[in-house]
Parts: C-alpha cells; sequence; structure tokens
C-alpha cells in the first residue's frame, strides 16, 4: 500500500468533531498514540528488562505496529484536513533528509538547514 491510498481509505474512517476542517481532535489524537508507543517502550524497560528494539520479541513487535499504525492514521488525517497529500509530506521529509546528508548537516539544529 502507498501512502496515497493508505490516506484515501484511512479518511473513510475519520469521524469526529468538524471533521473536515479541524486540526485539534487528530493533533490531541496524535499527541495521546505517540504517548502510547512511549509507554510500550517504558513498560518494556520497567517490566521486561528490555531496552533495544532486538530485545523485542515478534508478539511485542506486534503490539507496537499497531501504535504505529495509530500514529500514522493521526497524520493522514492531519494531512487531509490541511488539504496536504501524505504522499507528499513523506517525499519531502526524505528529500530533506537526504539533501542534508549530502551536505553534511544531518546532525545540528535548526529547520531550515
Ligand atoms: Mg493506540
Amino acid at each position: 500500500m502507498d501512502f496515497q491510498e493508505y490516506q484515501e481509505k484511512s479518511r473513510v474512517t475519520a469521524k469526529y468533531p468538524d471533521v473536515g476542517d479541524t486540526f485539534t481532535y487528530p493533533t490531541l489524537g496524535l499527541v495521546g498514540e505517540a504517548g502510547e508507543v512511549a509507554d510500550k517502550f517504558k513498560k518494556h524497560m520497567r517490566d521486561n528488562g528490555i531496552a533495544r528494539p532486538s530485545q523485542l520479541s515478534e508478539e511485542q513487535k506486534q503490539e507496537l505496529v499497531k501504535e504505529f499504525g495509530d500514529v500514522l492514521w493521526y497524520i493522514a488525517q492531519l494531512c487531509s484536513e490541511c488539504s496536504l497529500s501524505l504522499a507528499d509530506v513523506a517525499q519531502m521529509n526524505i528529500d530533506k533528509l537526504y539533501s542534508r546528508m549530502d551536505r553534511g548537516v544531518l546532525g545540528g539544529s535548526g529547520d531550515n538547514r
């Protein structure tokens, strides 16, 4: 599945207040789901002594897949709310990172390096 197909298919499932002209709900959802990802890793550290992804079982990875998907869903909705293409966002991000890599400025700070 490519990003455009994902954005279109996920949009059909977008049911929240003011859908079509809001960033509030999907932003809150994105932060919440990102928190769920962090919480999963935290609990693996606390309960299982897991500090590295290579230590995760396949079952644990599948639980993370669900949370990563939730994060992706909210990013896709934010793109749709802003009339942006998720595929374009992905491409622009890769272009930016490769440009930085080519110029030797992957490290450092500043949004417009
Ligand atoms: Mg979740």
